[in-house]
């Protein structure tokens, strides 16, 4: 008789999105995932990815031991016991001759949707005095971060996408992104019904998007001028009296150095140089400012490309010029479930630094920003000779390899590395530079929550459940026969434990809002190794819905238990909103000087990023549902362009800016704007399987300067928008004898 079947509620840890799941399983083996279609909240939903969980789970290249490297370049498997005395050792010499700085970790994306993983990473380096933490957050979208500090925090919070009647969205499609303001939970299903209920939208992006079918405005503009046109759209409101007269007054600072900052950036000019119509900007002005709950958001275009900092920071003068913040007496959608109770009210929280405080590089003179230390900066801290030279790197969820910009200089910086330690469940290409690769439980085989969903809440309008949603998932699974697999955060204790250092698990950033959780470290105990449950228990110890109340309400549930509205303004408060922060101001005025220089007749091509459905950055390329039908990043043009330049849709071309070249392939993009290639990042390898590009991809990051243009303070450089210039290939180049360089 074949084993039973049976089906267990789970959360999917993928991606960010947390969606509710349904997993079949057998004799202990997940066999099938879909969506739970009695979630209230997700409501059925799942993407490729998640449904090939139980692939990713029993998929032949998953590591099940973990591995070391041979004096031969080779690997071998040992236990993960032995790993972490050998780790633990080496650290301890090299902290002992070289000093605590000289170790640390990069915390990739993958990490967040794993109990403690990044928390349990940063407390084992606090631990050995180092204070050398580097995130994505730092390479991502660092602007959303630094803008927040400059301009102050709303604390009565902003409105979300599915209450709000307009919206705008600047260079994100919510549909493949899974973020970015429009609700994690089923983002297509959200923009039907928006739609449907009468929900302006406009849209800002160079490309024809999955948003823009919904838009009722679609602004094409060039990419790199969204800080041009964003100025442009403030202009009309300020000039037309379309602002919130009451609550800048009320709530603000610098409305009219504002003013005067935007006075250049009149829509005639703004719209010549965004390369849009100039009615369309005028009209998209007044659209958004007539919202009564509204807000705009950007996602990875506008933040990768430069001057992510000034973008944000305007995109929030926007919204606070529009009073597009909750107010005294409104309900709050969602008060939190694994969240300490809300406490919201309708004041500012005043500026704050958003750099120049903590840890400062030896290089490029960067140093701790409000997204964290500069990870652009990291390669060359480890090339740098002398003190303070980071000599042991621990990856956790992260391919820098694929995922950092400037590939050179990454792949020059993990070779140099005396020790270089990567978490990841496959041999990738920063795996293989690795001296260990630790073999971790998946997402099946561990407990877990929807609580990094709710976490960011409050920190941007749109983003979390807009409701009070919260699930628990227990492990479902065991690990694989006769495999040594362990949780993230099981190793950074085993080190601390053989280091015999106290373990703390640390928040990556403390940024406390309203609706924060405690962002206290919690200390562990040494002497008895806790469970992930009981992590779990301290973790969520105090939040507004007990965690014990989450693990009997199977599947998740909507705690609507009572409303919490927005409380009055404090007696005596007299934080305000900064609409004139000097540096960015500042920053403006570069940008209308900076005009003439964006014409590049040597390099006329802006290649731009973008997330590819059935991928999570560098994860899940191999998995069915994504490889079935492609396997790799095609280079996307507009016919026009392609046919300008003699090239035919499936060509091999050369993608060529001033620090590389990459092979790509080219594919017809209707939708796409003249002059724009549109690439997704973080595929392809390291440069001997470059002959394997029309399998794997190729990686945009060796197009980057990481030393070239760069933002002062987070360090990411330019990112998207990289000029570029496009040729078919020359012969031989991408045919398998010849790899490209
Ligand atoms: S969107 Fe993310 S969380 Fe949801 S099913 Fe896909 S991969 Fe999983």
């Amino acid at each position: 008789m074949p084993p039973p079947l049976t089906t267990h509620h789970s959360i999917c840890r993928f991606c960010h999105a947390a969606c509710a799941i349904l997993v079949e399983v057998e004799d202990g083996v997940p066999r099938k995932v879909k969506g739970d279609p009695q979630n209230p909240v997700y409501r059925g939903y799942t993407c490729s990815r998640g449904r090939d969980l139980p692939a990713q789970h029993t998929h032949p290249d998953r590591l099940l031991h973990t591995q070391k490297r041979q004096a031969d370049g080779s690997f071998e498997s040992i236990s993960s016991e032995q790993a972490m005395d050998e780790v633990a050792a080496r650290v301890q010499q090299i902290v002992e001759k070289h000093g605590p700085r000289s170790v640390a970790i990069y915390i990739g994306t993958s990490s967040n949707q794993y109990v403690a993983a990044a928390a349990a990473g940063v407390g084992w380096l606090i631990a050995n005095d180092s204070r050398m933490v580097f995130a994505a957050s730092t390479i991502d979208q660092p602007g959303k971060h630094i803008a927040n500090a400059l301009h102050g925090r709303w604390l009565g919070g902003g409105y979300m996408y599915d209450e709000a009647d307009t919206w705008m969205l600047i260079g994100t499609n919510p549909e493949v992104s899974m973020v970015a303001t429009v609700s994690c939970a089923n983002p297509a299903r959200s923009m039907t019904e928006a739609r449907k209920r009468g929900q302006k939208l406009i849209v800002v992006d160079p490309r024809k998007s999955d948003a823009t079918r919904h838009a009722d405005i679609h602004l094409q503009s060039r990419p790199g001028e969204d800080p041009t046109l964003l100025a442009g759209l403030i202009h009309v409101i300020i000039r037309d009296g379309l602002y919130d007269k009451d609550f800048v007054v009320s709530n603000t600072q610098g409305f009219e150095r504002l003013a005067d900052a935007v006075l250049d950036f009149t829509p005639g000019y703004a719209a010549q140089r965004a390369g849009i119509d100039e009615d369309d900007l005028v009209a998209a002005a007044m659209m958004f400012a007539g919202g009564t709950k509204a807000a705009a958001a950007a996602g990875t275009g506008p933040n990768m490309s430069p001057r992510g900092n000034l973008t944000e920071y305007l995109i929030l003068c926007l919204n606070t010029l529009c009073g597009n913040w909750r107010r005294e007496g409104e309900a709050l959608p969602n008060p939190g479930v694994l969240m300490s109770p809300a406490k919201a009210n309708a004041q500012a929280m005043s500026p704050r630094k958003g750099w120049g405080f903590g840890e400062k590089l030896r290089v490029r003179d960067l140093g701790n920003c409000a997204a964290g230390l500069p990870t652009a900066a990291l390669a060359e801290e480890i090339l740098l000779e002398g003190k303070g030279q980071i000599r042991a790197l621990v990856c956790i969820g992260g391919n820098p390899v694929v995922a950092w910009p400037d590939q050179k200089l990454t792949l020059e910086a993990l070779e140099k590395l005396e020790l270089c330690v990567t978490l990841d469940i496959k041999m990738s290409a920063t795996a293989k530079l690795s001296d260990y690769v630790i073999a971790p439980k998946l997402s099946l085989e561990v407990p877990g929550t929807t609580y990094q969903v709710e976490a960011p809440e409050q920190m941007w309008p749109g983003i979390g459940y807009s409701r009070a949603y919260g699930q628990y998932t227990p492990a479902l699974i065991d690990p694989p026969n006769g495999s040594d697999v362990i949780e993230e955060w099981e190793f950074f204790y085993g080190l601390a434990k053989r280091q015999q250092l106290p373990l703390s698990l640390y928040p990556i950033r403390a940024e406390a809002g309203p609706l924060r959780a405690a962002n206290k470290p919690l200390a562990l105990d040494m002497r008895t190794k806790p469970t992930t449950e009981e992590l779990l228990d301290l973790m969520f110890a105090g939040t507004r819905i007990p965690l014990s109340t989450l693990r009997e309400r199977e599947g998740g549930a909507v705690f609507d238990n009572g409303e919490t509205l927005v409380a009055a303004k404090e007696p005596g408060w007299d934080g305000r909103l900064e609409l004139a922060e000097p540096t960015m101001l500042g920053e403006l005025v570069d940008v209308r000087d900076e005009d003439d220089k964006r014409a590049r007749d040597d390099f006329p091509f802006r290649l731009i990023s973008r997330r590819s459905r059935g991928v999570y950055n560098s994860a899940g390329r191999d998995l069915p549902n994504f490889s079935r039908k492609n396997t790799y990043n095609p280079s996307f043009m507009n016919p026009d362009d392609l046919q300008a330049l003699n090239i035919e849709a499936g060509s091999v071309i050369q993608i060529e800016s001033e620090r590389g070249m990459i092979i790509g392939i080219a594919a017809e993009e209707k939708g796409l704007r003249r002059g724009v290639v549109s690439m997704a990042h973080a595929f392809g390898d390291a440069p001997e399987r470059d002959k394997d590009f029309r399998e794997i991809g190729s990686t945009t990051g060796r197009l980057i300067d990481n030393r070239k243009e760069f933002d002062p303070y987070s360090g990411i450089p330019r990112m998207s928008s990289i000029a570029v210039r496009i040729q078919k290939a020359r012969d031989g180049v991408g045919s398998r004898e010849s790899a490209p360089r």
